[in-house]
């Protein structure tokens, strides 16, 4: 017998909630209590992980101290809830395999190869040397890959593939990095690449000899992570010049790929915080201020100042950049509008007449996901398009919903978002909502994480224009209870529920175009609101829009609406005479005056067209809101002066004295530059004036600024320091895009508070 005394045990069960799944948590846990000599047992359920562990007092304790603390890089804890439970007197620690139910546990987003799989790619030693689908618990393809839930390799788009021994072994060792990594695959058992349309020359894979092609200048449609690409070289004029004409894409601004941060910043400047959100995980574009020659063919970025750069998403676009060595175009593979092109029959046809070669694998895309894009904002990253790498990650409600919900969003930029308590999925990009493949994404989107997060919503919102794909769907959801949100409002609401606020704001919301709650066009919007409720207080002097959504695309027709309004419209002015023909501009004349097919807008996103035509930047617009963008970027930085803008005491903004004022610096021949910086800083200005009028007014001294014309750095950067300056708490979006990408998390948000 032996001397010693059995050392008293205990035993806890621990519950885990939140992104904990897919992750390398059992492995995790598994590892975390072998350490601590702890037996019992670690599984998945259809709301998380739960654990049990058994041994000493001391060591329990340390390992539920430290299980939320050290986890795996993609897990994300929200709580762990424990108890003790009766001692079992186990004398192992095992991994059980996952159950069914309800899946409530949440699959993680596609991201970036990790360090451990890069250094294996590179490695000419290691047996997944340049392979590019090289994975692992830590990183790899996730949300595009997923079919269903539970999160397991049959439902999943790796189900055809068997994996070898050697990988199999890794799979069921939990102490490997691999441990039920469900897409793990290697190049005897999983994907490959290929390259169609050209032969590779022998002893060159088909990157390599993809990228030979590039080198060579031809156009690659390279199959990626959530779906077609099409690449050329960005350093060469005739290369990206083809590009542009095949795809019938006259001025859109290409996004660049380039193998790091480093070689990043030879074409950008980039501050700590932009270099860190070109390097996470997510991989989005990032949007930042172009360096001064750099060696980056013009027709990347016409007439910008900035250019979209991102760093590899994919092991395979690892090998890619580096194999050729110089920045890549990476653009969505489709022709013009259309979405981005992620089955391979599709691809095929639909990209043959742009592509010279396909660089394709056998790995099927579940989800369409077009890339991420952001840029720095008073230093902090804001999303413009929330996509690949954040779907189908949720975001808090700072009310939760008593009922499952489904916000619907607008037309434009179009998601969705799905709540259930206080979580909101919002949905990936899915684009304008103007087609039948878009509707069609549209739908297929939302029956996807209705079934992966097992929602079925009893609550709709939806957008008070009529005439939106998405409110005709919301209208056609039967069995629901439905509510329609205004559209300014819902951008606020989006604005104060990213940041967890539930009181009453100001909200400046300056936008292209929103269905107003009087039935016309508004866009230039002076709110006070929360979650529940809201007032419109003052906007933007209302005009005249002639020809209704032309005049978005032809500026020069809300230059002739303002001047007729300022009543001096009768000659085209001096800037736009080689753009208009006098004829037109008499016409669109007598629509602005007599309102005849010309509805009133307070578009703030109208009235930069209209000053943008009037300084000749362009006359029609080939991609939403460029005439603004451009003339943007033709701002002189520094101060310069303001145009004024009249605020009323009934805060309607009248902005005819800055255009007088423009138009004589104008004939004075003040240069663009000037004149563009002097018109931002009026808006600026007058936008601070109202808000802070606004916000004594009503007792709040908290200012939300957004809706897409907030994308324009300078007037937000311009707007938010001058409010700050009077004392005023500011809001911008961040995590939830000012677009109308934000929409349908703004409508849930007030929909959850409604109940
Ligand atoms: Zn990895
Ligand atoms: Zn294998
Ligand atoms: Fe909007």
């Amino acid at each position: 017998m032996s001397a010693v005394l059995p050392s008293p045990r205990c035993r806890a069960r621990a519950r885990v909630h939140g992104v904990v799944q897919g992750v390398g948590f059992r492995p995790y846990a598994f590892r975390l209590a072998e350490e601590l000599g702890l037996a019992g047992h670690v599984g998945n359920d259809a709301r998380g992980v739960v654990c049990e562990v058994e041994g000493a007092p001391a060591a329990v304790d340390a390992f539920l101290a430290r299980l939320p603390a050290e986890t795996p890089p993609l897990a994300h804890v929200e709580r762990v809830l424990s108890e003790r439970v009766p001692v079992l007197g186990e004398a192992s620690f095992t991994i059980l395999p996952s159950a069914g139910g309800r899946p409530d546990a949440l699959v993680s987003a596609d991201t970036a190869p990790c360090d451990e799989c890069l250094a294996e790619l590179t490695d000419p030693g290691d047996r997944r040397f340049r392979y590019p689908f090289v994975n692992c618990t830590n990183c790899g393809p996730r949300f595009t890959i997923v079919r269903g839930v539970p999160y397991d390799r049959a439902l999943t788009t790796m189900a055809g593939f068997v994996m070898c021994p050697a990988c199999q072994a890794e799979y069921e060792d939990p102490r490997d990095r691999r441990f039920h990594a469900q897409p793990n695959a290697c190049p005897a058992c999983g994907p490959q690449a290929q390259l169609e349309g050209a032969s590779s020359p022998a002893g060159t894979d088909a990157v390599a000899a993809a990228a030979e092609l590039l080198l060579a200048g031809a156009i690659v449609a390279v199959k990626g992570v959530g779906g077609y690409h099409l690449a050329c070289r960005a350093d060469e004029e005739g290369a990206v010049a083809a590009l542009r004409a095949r795809k019938h894409r006259e001025d859109k601004p290409f996004a660049l790929l380039v193998p790091d941060a480093a070689a990043a910043s030879a074409f950008v400047d980039l501050d700590e915080v932009a270099a860190a959100l070109l390097s996470s995980p997510e991989r989005q574009i990032v949007l930042a201020p172009r360096r001064p020659g750099a060696p980056i063919a013009a027709s990347v970025a016409p007439g910008l100042t900035e250019l979209g750069v991102m760093l590899p998403p994919s092991p395979l676009h690892h090998l890619l950049a580096a194999d050729v060595g110089c920045p890549l175009v990476l653009t969505s593979g489709n022709v013009s509008d259309e979405p981005i092109a992620f089955a391979d029959d599709d691809a095929r046809t639909r990209l043959a007449g742009i592509a010279d070669a396909f660089l394709v694998h056998d790995r099927p895309i579940h989800m369409r996901t077009d890339d991420s894009v952001a840029r720095v904002v008073r230093g902090r990253p804001m999303l413009l398009r929330r996509s690949r790498g954040f779907a189908p990650g949720s975001e808090p409600l700072p009310v939760a919903a008593r009922r499952p919900l489904l916000a619907c969003g607008a037309e434009l930029k179009s998601t969705f978002c799905l709540a259930r308590g206080s979580r909101a999925w919002v949905g990936h990009h899915i684009g304008d909502l103007g087609n039948f493949e878009t509707l069609s994404a549209f739908r297929d989107g939302i029956d996807h994480f209705e079934a992966l997060f097992d929602v079925v919503p009893e609550v709709v919102a939806h957008d008070l224009h009529p005439d939106y794909l998405s409110t005709a769907y919301a209208l056609g959801r039967e069995g629901v209870e439905r509510i329609g949100v205004q559209h300014h409002w819902a951008h606020l609401a989006a604005c104060l529920a990213e940041h967890g606020e539930t009181g009453r704001a100001v909200g400046a919301i300056f936008d292209g175009t929103g269905q107003g709650a009087d039935g016309t066009s508004w866009g230039g919007e002076l709110l006070v609101g929360d979650l529940h409720d809201y007032e419109r207080v003052g906007h933007l002097m209302a005009v005249p829009q002639p020809g209704g959504d032309r005049a978005a695309r032809e500026p020069w027709r809300m230059a002739c609406a303002w001047l007729e309004r300022s009543g001096v419209g009768e000659d085209v002015p001096a800037g736009l005479r080689d753009m208009v023909d006098p004829e037109r501009w008499g016409v669109v004349r007598q629509m602005a005056h007599t309102g005849f097919s010309a509805p009133a807008t307070s578009s703030m996103g109208r009235l930069f067209d209209a000053a943008a035509a009037l300084c000749g930047v362009r006359s029609e617009s080939r991609y939403e809101g460029q005439a603004a963008i451009e003339l943007e970027a033709l701002a002189d930085p520094g101060g310069h002066g303001a145009y004024p803008i009249d605020v009323g005491r009934d805060l309607v903004l009248d902005p005819r004295p800055a255009l007088d004022e423009l138009m004589e610096d104008l004939s004075a021949g003040t240069p663009v530059g000037v004149v563009s910086a002097r018109f931002h800083d009026g808006v600026a200005h007058a936008t601070a004036a109202g808000c802070a009028a606004a916000a004594s007014a009503a007792g709040l001294d908290l200012v939300a600024l957004s809706g897409g014309v907030f994308q324009n750095r300078r007037l937000l950067t311009a707007t938010a320091s001058r409010l700050e300056a009077l004392g005023l708490r500011v809001l911008v979006p961040s995590r939830i895009p000012p677009n109308d990408g934000g929409i349908a998390y703004g409508q849930a948000a007030i929909a959850a508070a409604r109940g």
